[in-house]
């Protein structure tokens, strides 16, 4: 059985994989400045040409790249393509103001379905999975990419979407899906009906989880492992790039692998915007080397995490990135201390009578910010457990990790609204 779904590009020596990088990056320089006219006044404006890249440290000479660029450039200011050469498009969920629209010609969708191959393969999926597709279809990368992935390798794909979840149940059960694509809280939530329902871990046999779309802790993942018996993956990818597949986790789950030879990768200080050493938390930044309809260069993705080239132990060459902390813009100030949503779901999940569902509660006292966290207790915990001490554990464990200590209250289970795409973990009162 082939341990990788494509050998010669996934462990490719560094040195050649850095060469590969570079002669994608030139063609990617004279590409936008033959084929778009604001790329072309960008890179003009910064003083760079097409033959102004001879090594890939030239690249920090090029302007980063935002989401409110990307939203300027609204709907097709940034395409490199004509019209008869767009096959798909995409858009970012962007909650405030224009979307981001990502457009796709045959090669970028070819592209996508070889890196999302080889994530899945990682995995351990296989042409005798059924995989149940639980991201929502639509504007939305994550079902598209997932299920490009599966039909390359020859899985069969359940195109069902998030939402219904009794029928995603049944369905689960009746076709004896295998594989399971979904946000991870969406998983959760799926777990916690199943159970209402009267369903045991019996009657599914899903084995393998590519769960992604939003930061989620170990612990989280250790609780969806035991909740459906399945190993859980993590799949990273944003709209912006391509969608899933940007990167992938392998089985030594040491961060995330990333597609190098068509994904750059850098960290920034998301404050200074300076380029990070080895090994540093920073901004991820990405550069497409081949996209052809909407290539991006040094895109700041917002998400924190750091990179290592170190090689890793499935024999992977592709340089890592951490699973990500949160977004940049995410992260809340409380008492000083800058947090992760990330970090106090982490503290929670330490205590086995807390359950997965649980709020940050941000209330305004005139300019000063007050937090709180709301936890559901599980079903089990809330009829024979001691509240209190329950409530005392999570203040205690919150306080250890993140050396805040911040209200907490037990609410009953049920309570708290759920999530079928990305949860929303921090809402303000
Ligand atoms: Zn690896």
């Amino acid at each position: 059985m082939k341990k990788f779904w494509n050998k010669k590009i996934e462990a490719m020596p560094l040195d050649e994989l850095k060469n590969l990088q570079l002669k994608n990056l030139k063609h990617l320089i004279t590409w936008v400045y033959s084929h778009n006219r604001f790329y072309r006044e960008r890179l003009s404006q910064a003083g760079i040409q097409p033959d102004s890249i001879k090594a890939l440290e030239d690249i920090r000479k090029i302007p980063l790249l935002n989401k409110a660029d990307l939203r300027q450039y609204y709907p097709f200011g940034l395409t490199c393509v004509p019209l008869e050469k767009i096959i798909a498009m995409h858009a970012s969920s962007g909650t405030t103001g224009k979307p981001v629209v990502g457009v796709y010609t045959h090669k970028d969708m070819d592209i996508w379905t070889e890196v999302m191959a080889r994530s899945l393969w990682a995995n351990g999926l296989r042409n005798t999975d059924i995989m149940q597709n639980s991201y929502g279809y639509g504007f939305f990368t994550g079902a598209r990419g997932h299920e490009l992935g599966a039909q390359a390798i020859g899985a069969l794909t359940i195109p069902i979407s998030s939402g219904n979840t009794k029928r995603q149940l049944m369905m689960m059960k009746d076709l004896g899906a295998t594989a399971l694509a979904a946000t991870p809280s969406y998983t959760l939530y799926m777990a916690e009906v199943a159970e209402k329902e009267g369903y045991t871990q019996d009657d599914f046999h899903i084995r393998l989880g590519f769960l992604g779309a939003e930061a989620w802790s170990e612990e989280m993942r250790t609780k969806i492992e035991e909740k459906w018996g399945m190993r859980a993956c993590e799949q990273y990818g944003l709209t912006e790039i391509i969608g899933p597949g940007v990167s992938l986790e392998c089985t030594y789950r040491q961060g995330l692998h990333i597609n190098a030879d068509h994904f750059f990768t850098e960290i920034i200080d998301p404050i200074t915007g300076e380029v990070k050493e080895e090994g540093e938390q920073g901004e991820l930044v990405f550069t497409t080397l081949a996209k052809e309809a909407f290539p991006v260069l040094r895109f700041r993705t917002g998400d924190i995490a750091s990179y290592t080239e170190e090689l890793c132990n499935c024999g992977r060459t592709f340089p890592r990135h951490s699973r990500i902390l949160g977004r940049a813009d995410d992260r809340l100030k409380i008492k000083g201390v800058l947090t992760f949503p990330s970090q106090i779901e982490e503290a929670i999940m330490m205590s086995p009578g807390a359950s997965e569902n649980y709020q940050i509660v941000k209330s305004r006292h005139g300019s000063i910010y007050g937090y709180k966290v709301v936890v559901e207790p599980t079903t089990d915990y809330y009829k024979k457990g001691n509240p209190e001490l329950l409530q005392k554990k999570i203040i205690d464990d919150i306080h250890t990790i993140l050396n805040i200590t911040l209200p907490v209250t037990l609410v009953p289970p049920g309570t708290l609204p759920r999530s079928k795409g990305k949860a929303k973990r921090v809402v303000e009162e």
